[in-house]
């Protein structure tokens, strides 16, 4: 068949054009990520009250008409939106445009046709046990690898296709040849690449790379405290309260000051004068004796001896704890 050569725009024949396969890779993964306890609460609601059926006897047949059901419903959303739309033209549309959404409101629909009695009251709907009792099982599903998650994300691939009417998750390029697709499938901000990162396995739309690398728990960092680490984004919380010294602490002397960790000694000795004063008034204003007094101007005196060694965590540990007890 000839085809002619200009482009004419949406007048070209749709049957005979190759559409370009790539998809937002993570809004397929979240979409997957909903279907578990999506087949979860239609299994839970559709068994409860039932001394005979528990949810993993039903799975397996629900699991093939809830596919089915939001497949098919999937298919035929564009058509249905503009029907519904046209019918009412006065009210703006209403019709959701986010794909997670509109797959939720799918499986609502299926799972409202498969509930028992009990499924249907509304105090079971909204109960706490029923919210355990869809996480067990879809615990359950996950541990016995009931559907796993490469099917699910097959099955995401089409939902989010046939919803995504902003095409906003999925590349809506066509073309008339293998060729003229395969040079487009090269330069498609959809197509997937490896995240960078070492260690991370993701897969990722170079559209939606940025996003990732902001993200990613793999990705090395400069210490958020600025002290001269460098580490993964997701040891760097514990690493700030734990470990940094540069991380903020309070003079354990009991002035208003607060510094990094790592210039207590130089606080310490900048201030040895301020501090002591402050323990004698706290210790005459306690009554303490003249021989706590000479004690712990002996602690004081050490621990301003120290400070031209390197301060361990221990040392000053000891300090803290001794004069918290006078305080
Ligand atoms: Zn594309
Ligand atoms: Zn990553
Ligand atoms: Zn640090
Ligand atoms: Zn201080």
């Amino acid at each position: 068949m000839e085809l002619p050569i200009a482009d004419p725009g949406t007048e070209r024949g749709e049957g005979i054009l190759l559409q370009c396969p790539y998809c937002d890779s993570e809004a397929m993964h979240k979409l997957a990520q909903l279907l578990l306890p999506g087949l979860a609460a239609v299994c839970v609601d559709s068994t409860t009250g039932d001394l005979f059926r528990k949810p993993s006897h039903v799975a397996v047949e629900l699991r093939k008409e809830m596919v089915d059901y939001i497949t098919q419903r999937s298919d035929t959303f564009i058509a249905d939106a503009l029907i519904e739309s046209e019918a009412n033209q006065e009210t703006e549309n209403e019709m959701p445009e986010d794909p997670f959404e509109i797959v939720s409101i799918f499986m609502d629909d299926f799972s409202r046709t498969k509930r028992n009695i009990i499924g249907h009251v509304s105090g079971w709907l909204l109960s706490d046990s029923r919210e355990d009792k869809i996480d067990e099982f879809v615990q359950e599903m996950d541990m016995t690898r009931f559907w796993p998650l490469d099917r699910r994300e097959a099955i995401a691939e089409v939902l989010l296709k046939n919803v995504d009417i902003k095409t906003k998750f999925h590349c809506p390029e066509k073309y008339e040849n293998e060729e003229r697709l395969a040079d487009h499938k090269e330069q498609c901000t959809f197509r997937p690449v490896a995240c960078p990162n070492v260690g991370c396995r993701a897969k990722v739309s170079v559209r939606c790379m940025k996003d990732h690398d902001a993200a990613c728990p793999l990705k090395v960092l400069q210490c958020e405290q600025s002290c001269e680490k460098c580490l993964l984004r997701r040891d760097m919380d514990r690493h700030c309260v734990t470990v940094c010294p540069m991380r903020p602490m309070k003079c354990p002397f009991g002035c208003d000051s607060s510094f990094p960790e790592r210039d207590l000694e130089k606080h310490s000795s900048e201030f040895l004068q301020a501090h002591l004063l402050k323990v004698l008034k706290v210790i005459h204003e306690k009554g303490h004796s003249e021989e706590d007094l000479k004690e712990l101007a002996e602690k004081l005196e050490k621990y301003n001896l120290a400070r031209d060694k390197p301060i361990t965590p221990m040392f000053r540990d000891t300090a803290t704890m001794t004069l918290g007890c006078i305080f």
